[in-house]
């Protein structure tokens, strides 16, 4: 009796336990940050982060082993996400929430990551130099009547190593690199390292159209709303794939301490508030159809997304980084 009365009193003199979580995101601070703050505010979850890159947060997790504080690993890119959980670092996660909030073409069909924003990836083009309807897919701007007139981003950005895993899981390898080929003919510039060096490239008229993620183009226009430079949707035709998409998501570490927790936040995340906060933070599109995207991105218009599962990209990465190299897409 006395020892039940005083484990009794230990648990009343202490403070009931603030659930709590562990998250490493290469999503930035001002990105993230917002969305964690809102989700202890209505739960009540401590949610601490830990912000670096891609690859040394995974070099981290996996350093940590069974030892490893995060819960959660957030990234941008399937690619990324797809390495992780080839690394076994990531766990299946059980969730019918998920999967219902989630479309397929945007989670690993294995459940161990998870897509919550959308990033698309298509063309803009000099407004001052041409029009829209000299625009069609992606494979066109392989074409001759381009020559000098493609800026594009370096090979070695993930980026450009998704989209052209995905243009081999749609076209074949053979097809795909042809492609590439044509596309490095056509170039006005050796590739930029940014997307943002696309977009001024094309603003500064020295090439007349761009391959690049919508929020970075949001980003500039916002900045400066005359600059001459458009979006186009890629592949809109009948029978083309749609605009090629990418996700910034996240998965349940493999030796999480507060998987439920992790379980909650994710499902949390997946839902209207959320999602919409999440995506509106980089001008980027809600994963859940549901979920209307900001006045700001719904401006650019409506557009059709190639609906081939962004695990692909992970897939077909290796592949990819080989046939730019032999392409001569530096
Ligand atoms: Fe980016």
């Amino acid at each position: 009796m006395r020892l039940v009365l005083s484990v009794l009193a230990v648990l009343l003199a202490l403070p009931a336990a603030a659930a709590e979580l562990v998250v490493y995101t290469a999503r930035s601070e001002p990105l993230i940050k917002p969305v964690f703050d809102r989700y202890t505010e209505l739960t009540g979850t401590k949610v601490q982060f830990l912000t670096d890159k891609e690859a040394p947060l995974l070099a981290r997790l996996m350093a940590e082993g069974a030892n490893t504080p995060a819960d959660i690993l957030m990234t941008v890119d399937a690619g990324n996400l797809w390495q992780a959980a080839e690394q076994g670092t990531l766990s299946p996660l059980d969730s019918d929430v998920l999967r219902t909030n989630i479309p397929a073409h945007l989670r690993d069909p294995q459940d161990r990551w998870f897509g919550f924003s959308i990033r698309a990836r298509t063309l803009i083009y000099n407004t001052d130099q041409m029009q829209p309807a000299q625009l069609s897919t992606y494979a066109a701007l392989a074409q001759p009547e381009w020559k000098g007139k493609l800026c594009l981003r370096t090979s070695q950005k993930v980026y450009n190593q998704s989209l052209v895993a995905q243009l081999i899981a749609a076209n074949g390898m053979e097809a795909t690199e042809q492609l590439v080929r044509g596309w490095i003919a056509n170039l006005a510039a050796a590739p930029f390292a940014s997307d943002d060096e696309v977009i001024q490239a094309v603003a500064s008229g020295r090439c007349a159209v761009g391959l690049v993620n919508t929020y970075y183009f949001g980003r500039q226009k916002r900045d400066n709303p005359k600059l001459p430079v458009a979006l186009f949707w890629a592949d809109q035709g009948e029978g083309q794939a749609g605009v090629h998409v990418n996700v910034s998501g996240a998965g349940l570490t493999r030796h999480a301490k507060h998987p439920e927790e992790a379980r909650k936040f994710l499902e949390w995340l997946s839902t209207g508030e959320a999602q919409a906060m999440f995506a509106q933070l980089n001008l980027e599109f809600p994963a859940n159809p549901a979920v209307p995207a900001d006045a700001e991105v719904q401006a650019w218009g409506p557009f059709r997304q190639n609906t081939l599962n962004v695990a692909e990209a992970g897939r077909l990465q290796a592949e990819a980084v080989k046939l730019m190299d032999r392409a001569g897409y530096r």
